[in-house]
Order: C-alpha cells, then structure tokens, then sequence
C-alpha cells in the first residue's frame, strides 16, 4: 500500500485532527454510516412522496404502520428501469463524444497534469430534452411521466449500480489507474468512501465529465422535467400547478446555467480535488436523483396552487440567486483566466499572488481574488446557492418538511465544504491564504459569519 499522497492528506476530510479517536470517527466510522445508511434513505424518501401513510410526512416512520409501508412498497431493480437509465447512458456518451466542442484544459492537478474536457454541454442539454420532449410528446414513443412511474425503480437500480460501480473504481483505481493522480490509504473503507483516483477514464472518456455532468446533471434536468409532466397526466385537462411550474423552471434554469459554465466547473472542489469514490460518484448517481429532486417529487401528488404574485416574486428570487452565483463563479474564472487584466465591479481586481507546489516539485502561483463577490466572504457565493434551493423549495409550502430536505441537506454541506475548502487552501498556499483570510475575514456571511 503506498502512503497516501500529501494532495490526498489535504483533501482529506479527515484532516485537522491528529486525535485518533476523532480520526477513526471521520475516517472509518462516518464513512461507514453514510454508505449503509444513506442508500436505503434515498429510497424512502420516494415512498414518504409516494404512498400512505406517509402522504409526504415523514412522522409515519415513528410508527409501525409507516415501516410496513415502506416494507410493502420497496421498490427493486427491474429490466424497464434498467433499460432507461442505460438508454440515457448511452445517448448521454454519444452526445458527449460525438457534438462538437472545445477542449478545454483542467487546472493543474497536484502531480502536475492537466485534465481535458470537450465544452459540449448546451448542446447536449437541448439535444437531450428535445430528444425527451419529441419522442414523448412528438412521436408518442412514452409517456413524458416516464420517470415518475418507473422512478422507485430506476432509484433502486441506480443505488445498487452505483455501488458496484464504486466498487470497480476502488479496484480500477488500485491497479489500473488512469493517471499519476491516484493514491491508497490503506484503510479500505476510507478508500472506497473518498476514491482512489483523481480522473479516473474509461477508453479515453473522463468519467467525472460523463457521469457528474452528462448522467447526474443532465439526468436531474429531465427527471423534473418528467415529474411536471406527470402531474398534468394526472390533473384534468393536463393542468400544471403554478407551484410545480416555478420549482421546476428555477430547478432548469440553474442546471441550463450549469451547462452554459460547464467549464467553470472543472475548476469546482468536486473535479479539482474530490477523489472519484463512493462520495462523489455514489453521490451524483443516486442521492442527486434521489434527494436533489425532492420538492418536485413531492409536489407531483400535491399539486397546490400559489398567489400568482407570490409564485412570481419566488421565480424571481430563485433566478436572480442563480445569476448571482454565476456571476461569483465566473467572476473568479475570470480573473484566473486573464491574469487579473480585467475588471471587477468597474475596478481593477484586489489580487494576492499566491505560490504552491505541485507533487513534481515545480513552483506555479494562483491569482487569489479579494474584491467583488470574493471580497464579501470567502465563500459568498454559497449564500446564493442555498437561496435558489430554498425559492424552488417554497412553492411546496409549508405542510411538511420533505420538500426542505434538500435546502436543509445543502447548508450543512456547504458549511462544511467552507471548511474544508478553508483547510486545503491554507495547506496549499500558507502564508498568502492567511493573508486573504485578514482582508476577507468572514467565511460566507458577510459581517455575520
Ligand atoms: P469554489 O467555486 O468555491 O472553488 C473553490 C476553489 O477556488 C478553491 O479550492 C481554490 O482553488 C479557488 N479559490 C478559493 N478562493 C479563491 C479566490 N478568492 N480567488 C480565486 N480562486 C479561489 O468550489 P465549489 O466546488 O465549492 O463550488 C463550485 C460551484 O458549485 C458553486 O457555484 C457552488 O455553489 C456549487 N456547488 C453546488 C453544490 C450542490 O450540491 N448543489 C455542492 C457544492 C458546490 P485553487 O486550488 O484553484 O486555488
């Protein structure tokens, strides 16, 4: 087993305490509770949507009846469910491969290569709903509520595929690995948890490119899309309620914007320095579908009906949030990509000029941004993120938590991923991180946190 790699110490979430006990919490017995628990969690979580006696409520589980209920309605794998999610796979890789796009190159990896990426994500995205939309609504191939009627399933198929998937990475990782850029603890439960390799690829094909972006990303978009269209299945003359109607539009709109920045993020946490295990990539294939879709799921059966000035102001509220967190997003991009010779809020960028060293002992140095949305907190643009999912969360009103879940889920994420990000960033460039954290004192509430 080689030591684990000084990158993989810094990304490690188990860094910042030597104290073993603590260690073997966040290295073993956190990991461990997250891979037992949270699959079957993104399954029931479909039947407290779906059935009695949960009727959205999640009280249902304190009781007995609430436990046969999920007994009686666990879904498994089947073979429609397994044809979907490997029609979509498929059609997702030959878009990805075939539609033409730009390379764009990665940022330096810690053993000094550079990732490439092929920028074809908005075509993709409109081949891919036209594609839905056309042979659902234009040639009648299915029902556009596809999804919704097959979606315990496809949950299950996906839960346990991604599982063995992760498992295969582990090995791949091990003893095939794709580049320099991989490493093994020794602990297996850590190693499967956190991944073994940085960019793992599969024939050439960059597998977080393929799965986080064009599978998990791509396949959130169509999932609500098909949750909306269940519901006018559903309701007399094929009615959308205005409260399905806002969540959805703001859930697409953020994932369209995702696409029209694909290549912002491959300079994110989850490409740059989050390894390819059970947390990423058991986390975009199944909890994405699962948890990330929520509100959507839930409102299916609900269909409630909002003030048509309140539905108003909360797409606004949610598109303005997602404008925000791009333009904090790409304003950094930005900045890095010109060399600071470009302008932030109409003044020349505040810039720390900060060096580190990559694993082949070369010295390179990033732009550290200290003004604009950088200059607020250190990680702003959270706060938008976590507004956006909180206005396409509200349409489902206040009856019952489930619809929150996500919200709530995403805070404590980010919060802890300001952290990490804090952490790792320190660790890499010391003396200069420190004096961005003087002049940028809060972490991602201006003034309060
Ligand atoms: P960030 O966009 O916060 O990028 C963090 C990296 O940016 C750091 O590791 C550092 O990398 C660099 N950096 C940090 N501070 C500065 C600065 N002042 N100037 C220039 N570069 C800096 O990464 P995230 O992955 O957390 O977020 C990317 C997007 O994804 C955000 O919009 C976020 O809201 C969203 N997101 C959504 C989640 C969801 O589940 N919905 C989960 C997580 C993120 P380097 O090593 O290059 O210096």
């Amino acid at each position: 087993m080689s030591e684990p790699s000084s990158a993989e110490k810094l990304t490690s979430w188990a860094a910042g305490s030597k104290n073993p006990v603590v260690q073997f919490v966040r290295t073993t017995l956190g990991p461990l509770f997250l891979i037992l628990f949270t699959p079957p969690a993104a399954i029931i979580f479909w039947i407290v949507c779906s059935f009695e006696p949960f009727n959205g409520s999640l009280s249902p589980l304190l009781r007995a009846d609430g436990w046969r209920s999920i007994a009686a309605h666990w879904p498994w794998p089947s073979l429609p469910a397994a044809a979907i999610v490997l029609v979509f796979l498929a059609v997702e890789l030959a878009l990805l491969q075939w539609l033409p796009g730009k390379i764009f190159e990665g940022p330096i990896t810690p053993t000094g290569s550079r990732p490439r990426y092929k920028l074809n994500g908005i075509l993709a995205w409109l081949v891919t709903h036209a594609l839905f939309f056309g042979c659902s609504f234009g040639l009648h191939l299915f029902n556009a509520g596809i999804v919704w009627d097959h979606f315990g399933e496809i949950l299950s198929t996906l839960v346990l595929f991604a599982l063995i998937f992760c498992l295969f990475l582990y090995f791949k990782g091990r003893y095939r690995p794709s580049s320099e850029d991989h490493s093994l603890s020794g602990n297996f439960i850590w190693d499967y948890y956190w991944g073994v390799e940085l960019h793992p690829a599969l024939f050439g094909i960059n597998l977080k490119q393929l799965i986080n972006c064009r599978i998990s990303m791509m396949g959130w978009s169509v999932i609500v899309c098909s949750f909306a269209a269940k519901q006018a299945e559903l309701n007399p003359g094929g009615h959308v309620s205005n409260s399905m109607l806002v969540s959805v539009a703001i859930t697409v709109i953020y994932l369209f914007r995702f696409f029209w920045w694909e290549s912002g993020y491959f300079t994110s946490l989850d490409i740059m320095h989050d390894r390819f295990g059970f947390y990423i990539c058991w986390g975009v294939v199944a909890w994405v579908p699962a948890v990330y879709t929520l509100t959507a799921q839930y409102l299916v059966l609900r269909p409630n009906e909002l003030a048509w000035p309140v539905a108003a102001a909360l797409f606004v509220v949610g598109v303005g949030a997602v404008y925000i967190n791009y333009a904090a997003d790409a304003q950094r991009q930005r900045v890095r990509a010109t060399n600071g010779n470009t302008k932030v809020w109409g003044r020349p960028p505040e810039l720390i000029r900060a060096s580190y060293t990559t694993a082949d002992g070369a010295q390179h140095e990033s732009l550290l941004l200290a003004s604009g949305w950088w200059g607020l907190a250190r990680h702003f643009h959270y706060v938008p993120e976590i507004t956006l999912a909180l206005a396409w969360s509200l349409p489902a009103g206040f009856s019952h938590l489930v619809p929150y879940f996500y919200v709530v889920y995403l805070t404590i994420l980010l919060f802890d991923r300001a952290g990490r990000d804090d952490r790792r960033c320190h660790k890499k460039y010391g003396v200069a991180w420190e004096e961005y954290c003087r002049r940028v004192c809060r972490k991602i509430i201006p003034g309060v946190y």
